[in-house]
């Protein structure tokens, strides 16, 4: 049985991971910061299915937090032997709008908490010379997306820790690798209104948005057996908005 953790798994894309990994026979690592009734409602959910499903509180913002995490897993279940960055923030303003604290709030989450989680996480996988790594990104990584810079660079930072990363553990049967989600519908898009949706709709070439659903199934993927000859690698889940 594997051991997963998908951080920010109390709802949206995470929770839908969660739950792909748990109905596939893996142990599942819920982390949440502040949604505690959401991921345990989760952890009850699997549970009741029959599967192993924990749930663990950490802000992936502090590295402390984020030890103390890994140290409790590597205690009681031994290590992570797949983990699933997930957790994010969003926020939308004009560039010169953005404060210093929304700059910082916005990179210690997104960009920073990657980092905590993949460096508390490596030295149980080099050790076991096995480990999957799927970070989540954005499309607007990608391509930069107005009235997000911070949000955009956060992301963008992603996917050059994840080529960067790839190549120094190649060798230590590790694969690093990242998801660009397009537009999903989950409570982070729940502020656009029925015509903005309908506008995305009408931009993306499969005339859909999608669902954590799909994410999830990518992420699936990039961490079985099938994929271990992909490594450093961006996928774009996203109805082709973004062709890379
Ligand atoms: P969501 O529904 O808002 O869920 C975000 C999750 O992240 C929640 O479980 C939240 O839990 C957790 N989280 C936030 N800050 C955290 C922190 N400091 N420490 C630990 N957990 C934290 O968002 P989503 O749409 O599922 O997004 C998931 C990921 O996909 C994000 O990285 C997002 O940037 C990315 N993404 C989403 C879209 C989209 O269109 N939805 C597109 C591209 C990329 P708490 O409430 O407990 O903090």
């Amino acid at each position: 049985m594997r051991n997963v953790l998908i951080t920010g798994a109390s709802r949206g894309i995470g929770a839908e991971t969660a739950r792909i990994f748990a109905q596939g026979g893996d142990r599942v690592f819920i982390n949440y910061s502040k949604s505690e009734n959401a991921a345990a409602s989760l952890q009850k959910e699997l549970s009741e299915c029959g599967h192993y499903a924990v749930s663990i509180k950490a802000d992936v913002s502090s590295s402390r937090e984020v030890n103390e995490m890994f140290e409790r897993i590597s205690r009681e279940y031994g290590g992570i032997d797949v983990l699933v960055n997930n957790a994010g923030i969003s926020q939308t303003k004009l560039f010169t709008d953005i404060t210093d604290d929304d700059w910082n709030t916005m990179i210690s989450t997104n960009l920073s908490g990657v980092f905590y989680c993949c460096r508390a996480a490596l030295p149980y996988m080099i050790r076991k010379h096995h480990g999957r790594i799927i970070n989540i990104s954005s499309m607007w990584g990608q391509v930069g997306g107005s009235c997000e810079v911070h949000y955009s660079a956060a992301k963008a930072g992603i996917i050059g820790l994840t080529k960067a990363l790839a190549m120094e553990e190649g060798l230590s049967g590790i694969t690093v690798n990242c998801i660009a989600p397009g537009v999903i519908a989950t409570e982070m898009n729940s502020h656009l209104s029925e015509q903005d949706i309908s506008v995305l709709k009408d931009e993306t070439p499969t005339g859909t948005i999608g669902t954590p659903k799909d994410v999830a199934k990518a992420v699936f993927f990039l961490a079985s057996d099938s994929s271990s000859f992909i490594t450093g690698q961006t996928l774009g889940v996203n109805g082709g908005f973004v062709v890379s």
